[in-house]
């Protein structure tokens, strides 16, 4: 069974919260990441935090620390995504702490990695994951998402071929490097009407939707079909 997580980012007030749990047709291979203030509605599902510090305490006024996460049984963080990357200005070192740290509190981490368009992907992927993985214990308890930033929130997505490409070059990279075997999900602009065509991957272990995780009955498709 594919895992499907839900990255809601930075959107539902808590009446659309409310809303979205008395119709969401949940499964246990689904993974909701909510804003983080809305984790405590979300304790009866698999939950995972956006994004996570490596300290475990102290004066990171607006940080939100994995023990933390862990004392509310949040299985899973999103790692390195790339608005925190673009945005917030996080450096693979920092996303190399991170990763640390959560492992180290049995967080299963989600490392996002991916190309801007026209990069040379490869060159990306391998860097990134250099930079990342750099000096880790127990990587086979990271869940790479692979997911090409000029995928996000456009609609454009990349054929299934390009995407069964992509996954084969982590999923070796990791192996020939690390010894491992990890599970590596797609994500960037999945929908309703592609899930069907992006289901056939054969490699794919699953997907990281933005957009599509927060209209309810949208997400119940994708989760109905998903096999
Ligand atoms: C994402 O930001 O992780 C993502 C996959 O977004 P969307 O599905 O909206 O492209």
């Amino acid at each position: 069974m594919k895992l499907i997580v839900g990255n809601m980012k930075m959107n539902m007030s808590l009446s659309d919260i409310k809303y979205y749990i008395e119709n969401l047709n949940y499964k246990d291979n689904v993974v909701i990441c909510p804003t983080s203030i809305y984790i405590p509605y979300f304790m009866k599902y698999n939950v995972g935090i956006q994004n996570m510090f490596y300290e475990d305490h102290g004066a990171y006024t607006g940080e939100v620390s994995p023990s933390q996460c862990s004392s509310l049984n949040v299985k899973y963080a999103i790692i390195g995504h790339s608005e925190r990357r673009n945005i917030f200005n996080e450096s693979d070192e920092t996303i190399n702490k991170k990763l640390a740290s959560s492992i180290k509190n049995s967080i299963t981490p989600i490392l996002c990695v991916g190309e801007h368009d026209g990069e040379d992907r490869t060159m990306i992927l391998s860097n990134e994951l250099d930079k990342d993985l750099s000096g880790l214990e127990n990587i086979d308890k990271i869940i790479i998402a692979y997911e090409p930033i000029w995928a996000i929130g456009t609609g454009k997505i990349p054929t299934n071929e390009e995407i069964f490409n992509t996954i084969k070059f982590i999923k070796d990279y990791i192996l020939n490097k690390y010894k491992v075997n990890v599970k590596v999900l797609y994500g960037g602009s999945v929908n309703e009407k592609n899930i069907d065509t992006l289901n056939q991957i054969s490699n794919l272990d699953g997907f990281l939707i933005g957009g599509a995780s927060t209209k309810v009955n949208e997400f119940n498709k994708i989760i109905e079909v998903t096999e």
